[in-house]
Order: C-alpha cells, then sequence, then structure tokens
C-alpha cells in the first residue's frame, strides 16, 4: 500500500488544530487533523467562552493582542451569528474597588478606540434607575456602573463548525487517532499514530503541532528534536450555578486578591470563572481545586449576596503561559509560533493563544508554511467562510 501524503498533518483538534485544518484547505492545499480524544477535548471546551479583545490586557499593555481580538471578534460576529452573539458587560465600581471609576473609564476608551470606535463598541454609565435591573448585584457601596459590548460564544461548538468548515474544503479529519511519532525526512516528515488498534504510517510535508497544553511532550516525539519554548501551565477553574444572570456578563474585582473575574450567563445557568492556579501536572488531570472552587462560590457571593452559590458543577483549563518569575494575571497571552528553523520552517509548534483570535493564528500558520510548500490555486478566504452550529 502506498503511503498517503499530505501537505499539512495537524496534531490536536482543539481550536487552533481546526483553525490550521481550515485555513491550509482554504489556502489549497491537502490537510490531515489528527485528534487523540475527541474535537474540543482540551483547553477548548473549557475556556470563559468569550470572545473577546480583552479589556484586562490593557492594563499590562498588549495592544496588538486587544486590537487583533476586536477585530477577529467583529469577523466572528459576521461569519457565525448563530454561535457568537454580542453580550452587554457590566463593570460595577464600588467605594472598596481597586480601579477606580477614572480608571475604567480610560480602559473603556482605549477599548472603544482599538475596537474601530462604532456604534458598538461604545460604553456607557448606566443611571441608578437601573441598578434595580442587574440580576440581585449588591447597591451597597454602588458608586457606578459602566456597560460596554463584547462576545460570547460556545467554544466547543464553535470547534465543530470550525472543523465541519475545514472539511467541506477537503481537510481529512482522523479522530481518535493518537499522534505517536514524526521523523524528518528530506521533504517533510514520516508520520506514525495510532487509529483505535492499528499504527498507520503517513506523510507529511509539513507538520503543525497544535496540541496546546501537550505542545512539548509532542515536540518530544519528534526527531530531530526542535528547540521548546520554557513554558508554565496555569490552570483555570470555573463554576457553574443555578440560575440565569440574564442581563448579560458581569466583570467584578475577586474580593480576596482584585483579580478579574467574570460571571456570565450559561446555558440558562450562571458561569463563574476564572482562577490562575500554576499546574505541574499531567495535563490530562486537571481538576478544579477546593480552593477554587471557594474562592469563586465567595466571589459570587459578594457580589450577587441574595443569590445561592451552590455550585452544579465544575470545570477547570490550562493555560500555556509563557515562563515568567511574575504572576500569571500580567504575562503576555500572545500566541508564540516556535518553528524548526526560522528559514523555509517545515515545523510549527502553536504555543497559548486565544479562541477569539484562532482564525488570526491560523492564517499566520499557513504564511510560514508557504515557504516550504508548492503554490497552489486558494480555494477560499476563510473571513468569508459562515460557520454554522451542527443541525
Ligand atoms: C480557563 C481558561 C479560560 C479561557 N478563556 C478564554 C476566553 O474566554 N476567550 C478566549 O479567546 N480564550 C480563552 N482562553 C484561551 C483558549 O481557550 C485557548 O487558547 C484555546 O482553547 C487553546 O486551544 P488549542 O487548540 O491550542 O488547545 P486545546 O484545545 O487544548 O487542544 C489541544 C488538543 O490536542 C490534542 N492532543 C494532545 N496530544 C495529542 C496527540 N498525541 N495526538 C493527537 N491529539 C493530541 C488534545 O486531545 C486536545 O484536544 C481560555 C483558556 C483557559 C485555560
Amino acid at each position: 500500500m502506498t503511503t498517503p501524503i499530505y501537505d499539512v498533518v495537524v496534531i490536536g483538534g482543539g481550536i487552533h488544530g481546526a483553525g490550521v485544518a481550515q485555513a491550509t484547505a482554504a489556502a489549497g492545499y491537502s490537510a490531515l487533523l489528527l485528534e487523540r480524544s475527541g474535537l474540543a477535548s482540551g483547553t477548548s471546551s473549557r475556556s470563559s467562552k468569550l470572545i473577546h479583545g480583552g479589556l484586562r490586557y490593557l492594563e499590562s499593555g498588549q495592544f496588538g493582542l486587544v486590537r487583533e481580538s476586536l477585530r477577529e471578534r467583529e469577523i466572528l460576529l459576521r461569519l457565525a451569528p448563530e454561535l457568537v452573539r454580542r453580550v452587554p458587560f457590566y463593570i460595577p465600581v464600588y467605594a472598596c474597588t481597586r480601579r477606580g471609576p477614572w480608571t475604567i473609564r480610560a480602559g473603556l476608551s482605549l477599548y472603544a478606540l482599538l475596537g474601530g470606535l462604532s456604534r458598538e463598541t461604545r460604553y456607557e454609565t448606566l443611571p441608578r434607575t437601573r441598578w434595580g435591573t442587574l440580576d440581585g448585584l449588591g447597591t451597597h457601596g454602588l458608586q457606578a456602573v459602566f456597560c460596554y459590548q463584547d462576545a460570547q460564544t460556545d467554544d466547543a461548538a464553535l470547534t465543530r463548525a470550525v472543523m465541519r468548515s475545514a472539511q467541506a474544503l477537503g481537510a481529512t479529519l482522523c479522530c481518535p487517532a493518537n499522534f505517536l511519532s514524526a521523523r524528518q525526512t528530506r521533504d517533510g516528515f514520516r508520520i506514525h499514530y495510532l487509529e483505535g488498534d492499528k499504527e498507520i504510517l503517513c506523510h507529511g510535508k509539513t507538520l503543525v503541532n497544535a496540541a496546546g497544553p501537550w505542545v512539548n511532550a509532542v515536540l518530544d516525539r519528534i526527531t530531530p528534536r526542535s528547540d521548546t519554548l520554557l513554558m508554565e501551565l496555569i490552570q483555570g477553574t470555573h463554576i457553574l450555578l443555578a440560575g440565569e444572570t440574564r442581563n448579560g456578563v458581569y466583570y467584578v474585582e475577586a474580593p480576596r486578591d482584585g483579580r478579574a473575574v467574570f460571571v456570565m450567563p450559561w446555558k440558562g445557568n450562571t458561569l463563574v470563572g476564572t482562577t490562575e492556579t500554576p499546574y505541574h501536572g499531567d495535563p490530562a488531570a486537571v481538576q478544579p481545586l477546593p480552593d477554587e472552587v471557594e474562592y469563586l462560590r465567595e466571589t459570587f457571593h459578594h457580589y450577587f449576596p441574595a443569590r445561592h452559590a451552590n455550585p452544579l458543577s465544575s470545570f477547570a483549563g490550562l493555560r500555556v503561559l509563557p515562563h515568567a518569575a511574575h504572576g500569571a494575571f500580567h504575562r503576555a497571552r500572545e500566541t508564540r509560533l516556535q518553528t524548526d528553523t526560522p528559514h523555509r520552517p517545515r515545523l510549527v509548534s502553536i504555543y497559548g493563544g486565544k479562541l477569539t483570535g484562532y482564525r488570526a493564528t491560523a492564517a499566520k500558520v499557513v504564511a510560514l508554511l508557504r515557504h516550504s510548500l508548492p503554490s497552489c490555486p486558494v480555494r477560499a478566504d476563510t473571513a468569508q467562510l459562515p460557520l454554522t452550529p451542527e443541525k
């Protein structure tokens, strides 16, 4: 039997892997995606499910990231109206809030500017008469409530929609399929993977490592070994509480340490997250910790004192962040693309990143790989391909 040959083999069926498969197929190349467990079974089903610029990244000066994410938000709102919807976000400011009204106002003005100053990017200060309509938000010591627009999605459904779009353009999905090893040859990689109990060999002219928290574990299986980036896994937990927060998303400061926490409507209930806890174990074993659940319960109860805060369920996901001495909150959230060589790379590894920016990241990956692939006619532009939920 002849060995199947693909222009691009992608390891990992999270949002980044699906995005790269779609961008590859749209660029006219053949693509195979290998996913070990299930599409979006990793971080891409455990995020805060926001399609947003990331207001808080302004505090750490990540303006480029915020601008790109806001641009991607608008594209996704257009391409996937059934999967990505605009939602009002509320920021309450109390007498004891660390970020005062002027800081919030400055942040929101910059956010609106980076978002392109349209009707949708404007923010407002809610009149006192509307405070009583805010899902039971405590009003003791409340000084102001700011309101602006961002967007929410179903992260796993979005990932599956992107993969379906890739398949419609000719990409092949192999799931469950466990990537075992790859060895570089003169013109690409000999790749072994396990489908059921059958070991399969294929040839990839190029290889994309989109294994999220397993990125370095996958690199360990590729010969010759290329440089890995020093990274840390930071666990983020969410809890699900009974009863919906109908008005939109609340952006509050955790009373314990001042970190930003979101309180969000989620399928008829309320999702509260997230935490930032260093993680050193097996990525597959990540679980919410009792103290994280308590931290989120305590934060919710502080702002919504009349509502029940007994979790129905909880989940945890892992952020891939660059290694640094300081805390996770201020660390760069930009995606880093590590290649096997600076010129004509054949291997690209994706470190970190955001759900919101997957399309832009995928475009950058394909632009890097193009140098090692023959030119071919483009099939589609991913900024014009509609994304629909499964029927
Ligand atoms: C708590 C938290 C909240 C977040 N909130 C947001 C948010 O609100 N908005 C936003 O834009 N971003 C958010 N992010 C970031 C975003 O969720 C991630 O950047 C994104 O989901 C990462 O996707 P990925 O495809 O890189 O990784 P993953 O989704 O983890 O996918 C990697 C895949 O690789 C597979 N894999 C691993 N090893 C193998 C192998 N050997 N063979 C085959 N397959 C393999 C895994 O099974 C997995 O499915 C959040 C992240 C966290 C942790």
